[in-house]
C-alpha cells in the first residue's frame, strides 16, 4: 500500500517538470493559444468599475425580471456614480429603500443600492410604458423619471403627451426648483447622458437568408475594425445570460466543447485549452452548406451546449444557451464564420461578416 502511494508521488514528481515546461510553452506561444477576437464586448465607455458590477447586476436583474435591461442599468450606474462608492445607483432617496435613511448617499451597501435602483428603474419603465430594451423614446421618459422622481412621468403625460424633450425636462426642472425653493432640481439632459452609453449599441444587423440565433438581442460588438484590438472577427450579440441559441440554418454539428465553467469567463481564460479554439469557452461549430459553399460557423462562450458532434440539425433548432465561458468579459454570443476552413478562428482566411448572412426578420418563434 505504502509502495503504491510512494510510486504515485514519484509519478506526480516526474510530471511536475512536464507541466512546468508546458506552462512556459504557453507563455512563449501565448498568442497562438488564445482567441484574440473577443477581448471586450461591452461598450468601451462604461468604466471598469461599472463593468465589475455586470455579473451582480445581471443576477439581481433576473430576480426582478429585468434581464433585458442589464445594459441600461449599467448605463444608469455609469451616469449616477461611475460605479464608485457604497450607493452606485444613487438610490438612497427612492421609495424602495426601506433599510437606510432616505438621504443622499445614506445606503452603505452597493449590492443593496443596485437592488433598490433596479426596482426603481423597473417602476419607471412600467410607468413610461416601455415595451422593450429598444423602445428608446419611452426609455428616455423612464430615465428622466428615475432622475427627477416619479411625479415627472405623470406630469409629462399631462403636459407634453408623454413625449420626452429637453424643453419638457427643463420646464419640469424649473417648476420643481421654484416649488422646492432650490437653486436647481434634477438634471434635464439626464436621459441623453445615459443614452450616450446605452446607444453605443446598434440595434440591427443583417439582410441575409439565415435566421438570427437569438430571439431578442442587441448587438454588443459589430464585425470589423474596432479601436480596442484592431479587428473583430465575429459578431457579438446578447439576449441575456441563458438565452436559447437557435441554428441559423440546416447544418451538421461539426465540433463542440462543453466543459468550461458556464459563467466563469474572464480575460485570459483560454478554456478549452487544447485546440484551435482555445478561449472560445463552450462552443458549437456548425458546418453549413450554402449556395455551393461550405461554411463553418462557430458560436462561442455558451453556458450550455445541447447538441452532439455529427448530429444533423434543422434551421431553428436549439443548439445551446448564451453564457460567459472562456475568454469573455461578460455574457454574450460571439458568432464567427469562415468559408472552407474549420480551424481559421481569429484569422482572415475565408472570413465572412456574419451580418451578411443573418437576417433580422423572421426570428424563430
Ligand atoms: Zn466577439
Amino acid at each position: 500500500m505504502l509502495m503504491k502511494v510512494m510510486s504515485r508521488i514519484l509519478i506526480l514528481a516526474a510530471l511536475v517538470p512536464l507541466i512546468l515546461s508546458l506552462f512556459f510553452l504557453m507563455i512563449i506561444f501565448g498568442g497562438s493559444f488564445e482567441v484574440k477576437n473577443d477581448m471586450i464586448d461591452q461598450p468601451a465607455a462604461l468604466s471598469p468599475l461599472v463593468e465589475s458590477y455586470r455579473i451582480k447586476v445581471q443576477e439581481i436583474a433576473e430576480k426582478h425580471e429585468m434581464e433585458e435591461y442589464v445594459d441600461l442599468i449599467l448605463s444608469v450606474m455609469q451616469v449616477e456614480s461611475g460605479g464608485a462608492g457604497n450607493d452606485p445607483m444613487q438610490s438612497s432617496e427612492c421609495q424602495f429603500n426601506t433599510k437606510y435613511p432616505r438621504n443622499p448617499n445614506a445606503i452603505m451597501d452597493p449590492i443593496y443600492s443596485i437592488e433598490v435602483g433596479i426596482m426603481n428603474l423597473k417602476d419607471c419603465l412600467n410607468q413610461a410604458n416601455v415595451k422593450s430594451f429598444d423602445d428608446i423614446e419611452h426609455i428616455k421618459v423612464a430615465l428622466s423619471g428615475y432622475n427627477f422622481g416619479n411625479g415627472f412621468i405623470e406630469w409629462l403625460k399631462q403636459n407634453h403627451e408623454g413625449k420626452w424633450s429637453l424643453e419638457a425636462t427643463t420646464a419640469f426642472s424649473s417648476m420643481m426648483a421654484e416649488k422646492m425653493g432650490w437653486a436647481a432640481y434634477g438634471d434635464p439632459p439626464y436621459a441623453n447622458k445615459v443614452m450616450n452609453y446605452y446607444s453605443q449599441y446598434t440595434f440591427i444587423v443583417g439582410d441575409g437568408e439565415f435566421i438570427m440565433p437569438l430571439k431578442d438581442y442587441i448587438v454588443t460588438s459589430a464585425f470589423g475594425p474596432r479601436s480596442l484590438d484592431g479587428f473583430h472577427y465575429g459578431l457579438d450579440l446578447s439576449g441575456g445570460y441563458g438565452a436559447l441559441i437557435y441554428a441559423p440554418n440546416d447544418a451538421k454539428v461539426y465540433r463542440i466543447s462543453k466543459h468550461c465553467a458556464p459563467n466563469g469567463g474572464f480575460l485570459g481564460n483560454y478554456c478549452p485549452l487544447y485546440n484551435f479554439a482555445s478561449g472560445a469557452g463552450n462552443y458549437v461549430q456548425l458546418e453549413v452548406k450554402f449556395k455551393d459553399k461550405l461554411l463553418y460557423m462557430i458560436f462561442m462562450h455558451m453556458s450550455d451546449v445541447f447538441v452532439e458532434e455529427g448530429q444533423l440539425i434543422k434551421k431553428g433548432q436549439v443548439i445551446g444557451a448564451q453564457g460567459h465561458s472562456g475568454n469573455s468579459t461578460g455574457s454574450h454570443l460571439h458568432i464567427e464564420v469562415h468559408e472552407n476552413c474549420d480551424q481559421c478562428i481569429s484569422t482572415e482566411n475565408g472570413l465572412i461578416d456574419p451580418s451578411k448572412l443573418l437576417q433580422e426578420k423572421e426570428q424563430p418563434k
